[in-house]
């Protein structure tokens, strides 16, 4: 680990602040992606500026067909939280399998969407839900935010304040795990939404994509069945020692329909 200053921000404008005299600094959250990233010295900074316990980024609120989440809110506050699994019960499903207990008592949601991580399983169902991601500066819509392996819309400085989750009327997510990170090989999340299905598949590619055809075959037949034939373009898909492109696309393929079946109950 190079060496750095540590810094402990006690507002979001003060952090905000920071950032932008000092451009080599870095938030740190939970600090489950970041701190393993320095030890191993893939990167340099010259502050890391602690966002950990801001009451400005904690809190879930449900109202109004909306899910409201702060940013530095655990994986593990999301996973038992009785607002999300009235609103949501996916996406506290999809937390309890983050990781293991110790990653989810420390990572937070605002970390995992702000690094983006293509194999991460938060990003699937921000894009899923068709989520709005509220930062320091702006709102941003999940298509605009997650821009490819690791690379976000966020702006240097720019902070993750909350998620903002429509509420569906059904979702579910199916994951297939690294049997030894426990990261998404593939990981879909299926949402029946105010304007439509929408399929949102993490782990397999560069980074989190939906894939339109299997919407609008669960449009017009809300059933395993009709997701029968269908495929990914396994040219798009990542390809490691781990798996094969084609490999991950049937992986896609039966995650898909596990999450349309866990809604269906067939
Ligand atoms: C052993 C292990 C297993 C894991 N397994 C999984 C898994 O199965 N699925 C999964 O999805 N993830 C997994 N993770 C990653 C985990 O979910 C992390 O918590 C998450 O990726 C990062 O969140 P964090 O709060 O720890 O962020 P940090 O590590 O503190 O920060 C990560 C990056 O985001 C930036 N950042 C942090 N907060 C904000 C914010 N509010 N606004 C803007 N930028 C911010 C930081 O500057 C840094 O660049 C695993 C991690 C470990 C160590």
């Amino acid at each position: 680990m190079y060496p750095f200053s540590y810094v402990k921000a006690k507002s979001l404008k003060e952090a905000g602040e920071f950032l932008a005299a000092h451009p080599d600094a870095k938030l740190l959250a939970g600090g489950m992606t970041l701190i393993p990233t320095l030890k191993a010295r893939l990167a340099q900074p010259s502050h890391l500026v602690d966002i950990g316990g801001l009451a400005e980024l904690a809190g879930i609120k449900e109202g109004a067909g909306k899910l409201l989440i702060a940013g530095g809110t655990r994986h593990h506050e999301v996973a038992t939280s009785d607002a999300v699994k009235k609103a949501i019960p996916a996406l506290a499903y999809l937390a309890n399998l983050i990781g293991d207990p110790q990653v989810r008592n420390r990572g937070t949601i605002g970390g995992s969407v702000a690094n983006n991580d293509p194999a991460a399983d938060y990003p699937a169902a921000v894009l899923g839900l068709g989520a709005t991601v509220v930062t320091t500066r702006r709102e941003i819509a999940a298509e605009d935010f997650f821009q490819g392996m690791f690379t976000t819309a966020l702006a240097p400085g720019e902070i993750v304040v909350r998620l903002v989750f429509p509420v569906a009327k059904r979702a579910a997510y199916a994951k297939f795990p690294h049997p030894a990170s426990g990261y998404a090989m593939a990981g879909v999340f299926v949402a029946e939404t105010a304007t439509g299905v929408r399929v949102a598949v993490t782990g397999a590619a560069p980074g989190v994509f939906r894939w339109k055809e299997a919407e609008a075959a669960l449009g017009r037949n809300f059933n395993p069945a009709a997701l029968a034939g269908l495929a990914v373009n396994a040219d798009e898909l990542n390809e490691d020692i781990h798996a094969t492109r084609e490999y991950r696309a049937n992986l896609v393929a039966v995650m898909a329909r596990r999450a349309v079946a866990q809604i269906t109950g067939k």
